[in-house]
């Protein structure tokens, strides 16, 4: 028998074990095989972490940009050559289909490829005569150390919103994967070894609330990135401002697609399925509430009950497996108890997933495809995240009453609509109140060079991840004012 291994950290350059006495296991959401242990790593190697990154930004932030982003082109190169073993590995740690967890590597590299562009994307601006004989520039300078705090749900995907950007800036940086799902990032800095960056320029420390907590701390680390929960992130949020460090943080989600009578019923189904069961219902941009409007109600009831009852689900490295396991035991029975909570709230479960039998994985973290008809849209369960495959289905009359459902939620991650129609697809854009929209999309995630722009609940910060706001997230401004009087200067 093979032995379970203990996860290091990686420090200014050096792989070190964790002098930590708490450990967490790390299990194979379809199989239930133990992977690994992962420390609870203490302050003290958080500290060692940011000193380090400190210590290497004196030279970093005077690396040329154009010199930095080769590491990014050296990285893109390794992700691409091992871009099959991180995708196993993802599928591995957090039970996605391997076609899935392709796509989510997929997205880090284009996150790597936008961020090569740094030495143009950091320019400054600069003004002449802005009185006689003074001219005024802008230049963008790094911040220092900064942090990212990952969530479960794309180990591979999320750290690279925003690393690639940090370093290119000429920021160092540290990674806090979560505790859940550590493998992933594990090999990838790897590859960030292998890149020959300076020690100290990316750091990766394990662990959980205390190495959270000493990140919110520590005075030299001047920027935090988080992805997770929407409670988690006001308390980083709050802590991190009140700390005086730039802070963006991107929260739960509730995610609503509407189905007008004009869809194409066929084709929305399809990418409603995928929105909602896509990732197990894992994924901050999954439908969660259809709401049909008209006579769309009874068509694309059945069309999707019947898409739901037809889905494959199991280990996602099988062949043909349409969609894995959910993270945790506890997990499972927290998305079991909700579905339970909506039926009592009076939905008719039209379609159960709950104690499935997936052969050959009896210990997995199964729930198949849910579909809850005619829920209470004021309920607990139209109104929860339940980051499960769980979808709940709503009827109105109308677009606008639609529309007013969407902007009543708490959360702004995403909204949806299906239509032929370019005069109603203008209203919802218009209207809706999310940062991210989809017209006949089920999973509107923006490309690497637009920023993923979670409004309300979903994001507290100004600015959002990837893109040009990562740019200005990953740097401060400077201004500067000039004169160069004539009769100082010797004449030639
Ligand atoms: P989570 O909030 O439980 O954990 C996220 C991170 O916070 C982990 O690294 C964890 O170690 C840390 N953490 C957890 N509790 C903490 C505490 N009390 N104090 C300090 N740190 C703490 O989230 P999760 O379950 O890993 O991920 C799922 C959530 O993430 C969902 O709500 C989902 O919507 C959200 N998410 C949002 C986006 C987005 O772009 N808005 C993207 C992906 C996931």
């Amino acid at each position: 028998m093979n032995a379970i291994p203990i996860l290091p950290n990686y420090i200014n350059g050096h792989w070190c074990a964790s002098n930590t006495t708490e450990y967490l296991e790390v299990f194979n959401p379809a199989t239930a095989e133990l992977l690994a242990q992962v420390p609870l790593s203490t302050v003290s190697e958080l500290n060692q972490a940011a000193e380090a990154a400190a210590a290497a930004f004196i030279t970093w932030r005077r690396t040329p940009p154009t010199e930095r982003v080769q590491y990014l082109f050296k990285l893109k190169n390794l992700l691409e050559e091992h871009f099959q073993d991180l995708a196993r590995t993802i599928t591995q740690e957090c039970g996605k289909t391997l076609a899935e967890s392709q796509g989510e590597m997929r997205r880090a590299i284009e996150n790597v490829e936008v961020a090569c562009g740094i030495p143009m994307m950091m320019q400054g601006t600069n003004s002449e005569d802005i009185a006689k004989g003074i001219d005024e520039m802008m230049i963008r300078q790094p911040l220092g150390v900064a942090a990212v705090i990952c969530p479960f749900n794309f180990p591979g995907m999320i750290p690279f919103w925003f690393l690639p950007y940090a370093i290119a800036c000429g920021n160092t940086y540290i990674v806090k994967p979560s505790e859940k799902v550590p493998l992933t990032m594990q090999k990838i800095f790897q590859l960030l070894e292998k890149t020959g960056l300076p020690k100290g320029v990316v750091n990766l420390v394990n662990g959980a609330k205390e190495v959270v907590d000493a990140i919110l701390e520590h005075p030299k680390i001047r920027a935090i990135s988080f992805v997770g929960s929407t409670p988690v992130a006001k308390y980083i949020y709050s802590r991190g401002a009140a700390n005086g460090k730039r802070v963006q943080c991107q929260g739960g989600a509730k995610n609503p697609i509407i189905v007008l009578p004009d869809a194409d019923i066929e084709m929305t189904t399809r990418i409603a399925a995928d929105s909602a069961f896509g990732c197990a219902g894992q994924r901050c941009l999954a439908a969660s509430i259809a709401v049909t409007v008209g006579e769309a109600r009874h068509i694309f009831t059945e069309a999707i009950a019947e898409t739901a009852k037809k889905r494959v689900v199991g280990n996602g490295l099988d062949q043909g497996v349409e969609m894995g396991p959910v993270i945790t035991t506890q997990s499972k029975a927290r998305i079991e108890e909700l579905i339970q909570k909506g039926a009592d709230e009076g939905a008719n479960l039209l379609v159960d997933g709950r104690n499935p039998n997936i052969a050959n994985y009896k210990n997995g973290n199964f729930i198949r495809p849910t579909i809850l008809q005619n829920v209470e849209p004021a309920g607990e369960i139209a109104r929860t995240e339940i980051f499960g495959p769980v979808l709940s289905l709503i009827h109105l009359d109308s677009i606008d009453d639609a529309i007013a459902l969407v902007n009543s939620g708490q959360y702004g991650n995403m909204a949806c609509l299906f239509t032929s129609s370019g005069a109603a697809a203008r209203k919802f854009r218009y209207e809706a109140q999310a940062g991210n929209i989809g017209i006949n999309i089920g999973v509107a995630a923006p490309m690497a060079f637009f920023p993923f722009s979670g409004w309300k609940e979903s994001f507290f910060g100004d600015l959002h991840g990837q893109s040009n706001h990562a740019v200005e997230f990953f740097t401060q401004t400077k201004v500067i004012v000039e004169r160069w009087p004539s009769q100082w200067s010797r004449q030639f």
